[in-house]
């Protein structure tokens, strides 16, 4: 299908040549116009994707009490950003300020900040924390110079990447471009090394793929050079594991995988996290990479599950009894989830989770 943004895409591909897959992603999800993210709101059963917080009340509300613990560790700063990265419709965040409410002194010490990129999100996001005082940055560097609890969810998954395609001596770059019959799709450049893939020649074999993603590694040494700072913790849970390899680009509209070149701006572009990237760039202790599954039952999901379920009963018991499994059964999302947490060197990790 043809799309506003396919047209500017191959009008500015043929005056200019092919662009890296990184910048075709950033086109995509974000162009001000035309992009994925800026001009729709793409979650929940209707839309074309549904995200853990948005799954059930119990992840956002256990997350909070993680926070709220980790907070108390480290002494209870009387000032401190709580923040989120991409927070979607709010929910999540929504879900952390009711559940830390009865927690002393969080409320009175914490100012909410949220970084999103999406002005349309923004909107949906200002009437779910109704009530809270709320600052909105496009940008990570704009967060205050604070003590700082942060987490992000399913944002990492949004950043751009690059792939690269082993050769026998190095490395040919995917790049988008417009093919003869007129379609963007992938073209490859002529084999090059690259310093930052020379720990990749010993475990990959020619036709491999590997990506990279540079924003990743630069959101996690600002958040850790914060955190090693002025204390406090962050949580990033997103689909992936420690070391990416293969080809992991994908596209998803209305719940169901999409061609990523077939209608630019109007699917979801994301990519498996890579939490080596986000450990090496991090400026302070990082937790192991854990499954949600097993992380969300050590902070006692099926506790909470039990409780809420005691006032429930037909299609709404079905529905949280489905919830509950859907983000914990390894079959679901127990797994193919991973969480990994920076903190303090020194301090314990958030509850849940392993040094
Ligand atoms: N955390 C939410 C939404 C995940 S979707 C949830 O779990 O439901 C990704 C979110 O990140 C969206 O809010 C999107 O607008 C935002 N986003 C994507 N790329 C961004 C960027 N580079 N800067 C800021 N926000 C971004």
């Amino acid at each position: 299908m043809s799309t506003p943004l396919a047209d500017l895409l191959i009008r500015r591909i043929r005056q200019d040549g092919p662009i890296s897959l990184a910048d075709y992603m950033t086109e995509c999800l974000l162009h001000p116009e035309h992009g994925y993210y800026a001009t729709r709101d793409p979650f929940g059963a209707a839309g074309d994707f549904i995200t853990a917080p948005e799954i059930s009340q119990m992840f956002g509300e256990l997350i909070g009490l993680a926070l709220a613990q980790s907070w108390m560790d480290q002494g209870c700063p009387d000032r401190f950003v709580l923040a989120e990265l991409g927070p979607g419709r709010g929910t999540l965040m929504a879900d952390i300020l009711r559940a830390t409410k009865a927690v002393p002194g969080f409320h009175a010490a914490c100012c909410v900040h949220l970084v999103e990129a999406s002005a349309t999100l923004r909107v949906i996001q200002r009437d779910s924390l109704s009530g809270y005082d709320v600052s909105w940055h496009s940008d990570l560097g704009a967060l205050p110079d604070a003590p700082l609890w942060l987490v992000a969810n399913e944002f990492f998954d949004a950043l751009p990447i690059r792939q690269f395609e082993r050769s026998e001596n190095g490395w040919r770059e995917r790049l988008v471009h417009v093919g003869a019959d007129g379609r963007l799709g992938f073209g490859l450049t002529a084999e090059t090394r690259f310093e930052m893939l020379e720990h990749r020649m010993d475990d990959t074999k020619p036709g491999d793929i590997v990506e990279t993603c540079a924003s990743a590694a630069s959101i996690s040494d600002s958040v850790s050079q914060k955190i090693a700072r002025y204390g406090g913790a962050a949580l990033f849970v997103d689909y992936g594991d420690w070391r990416s390899l293969g080809d992991t680009f994908q596209a998803v509209k209305a719940q169901a995988f999409h061609d990523p070149f077939e209608s630019p701006g109007q699917a979801d572009l994301t990519a498996h996290v890579d939490f080596e990237t986000i450990a090496t760039a991090c400026a302070c202790a990082h937790s192991r990479v854990t499954p949600q599954g097993v992380f969300l039952e050590r902070l006692g999901i099926t506790q909470r599950a039990q409780a809420l379920a005691r006032g429930l009963s037909g299609e709404a018991l079905d529905a949280h009894i489905a919830a509950h499994r859907r983000l914990t059964h390894p079959e679901e999302m127990g797994n193919l989830f991973k969480i990994m947490a920076l903190y303090p060197e020194g301090q314990t990790p958030l509850p849940g989770l392993n040094g």
